[in-house]
């Protein structure tokens, strides 16, 4: 057995050896957290993207799954977007492929293989899930000339028709009244790719023009109705 002095004078030591690593420890995540947050702030996305930013209009918030994309220079170059004059809809022509789908597909855009650039700030499911890419606070490459002062909003399909189910167009109208309401957008600046382009881009609603005009009627009705 030990004396009782000689444990005590263990423990001290212990203390001694203990006290130091506590102060290391802490002035390591000390450190760590100031580089997180620097590395955080050159991407943008620190509070400048919050969503407390969004005015919210008198509509409630979509449920969006914002799933960023990685900065990069094909999909998201983190260019401002200064100004928020439009809305521009857009379909996948990727028929059958899912949301997520589509946003792995910016995604791996990265690795610049095929030296395209395209994005959307939003994607519209097959099943009405929206994912968000690219904070509206900067440009997307969906639009060409329009990039720099609209959002854009990219829309899956079940088939080559291009048309959208019930659960995706249902979901757009509310998006786009939400985001009209946000941004100040007048609806009459909601357009087609192909109003930019002569692009065949959103298919149904190019082919359409009924569909398209109830489109737009059913976006103000939202409005008026929020
Ligand atoms: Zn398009």
């Amino acid at each position: 057995m030990m004396p009782g002095s000689e444990r005590n004078n263990m423990k001290k030591s212990r203390k001694k050896k203990i006290i130091p690593a506590v102060i290391i420890l802490a002035v390591l995540v000390l450190v760590l957290a100031v580089i997180i947050f620097a590395v955080q702030r050159k991407r943008g996305i620190s509070d400048d993207f919050s969503w407390d930013s969004y005015r919210g209009g008198e509509l409630e918030r979509p449920e969006l799954d914002v799933q960023l994309l990685t900065p990069n220079e094909y999909s998201r170059p983190q260019i401002a977007l200064n100004q928020i004059n439009g809305i521009v809809i857009h379909y996948t022509a990727n028929p059958g492929a899912s949301a997520q789908d589509n946003r792995n597909y910016f995604e791996n855009l990265q690795n610049g293989s095929s030296g395209t650039h395209a994005s959307s700030h939003f994607i519209v499911g097959l099943d009405g899930e929206i994912i968000q890419c690219i904070p509206s606070t900067e440009i997307s490459y969906a639009s060409n000339d329009r990039n720099t002062d609209t959002l854009a909003i990219e829309c899956c399909h079940p088939d080559e028709t291009g048309e959208f189910t019930d659960e995706t167009y249902d979901s757009l109208v509310y998006l786009t009244a939400w985001l009209c309401l946000n941004f100040d957008v007048d609806p009459d600046q909601v357009i087609r790719h192909y109003d930019i382009t002569g692009k065949d881009c959103p298919k149904y609603f190019v082919e359409h023009e009924d569909a398209w005009e109830r489109f737009i009627a059913d976006v103000k009705s939202t409005i008026e109705g929020a």
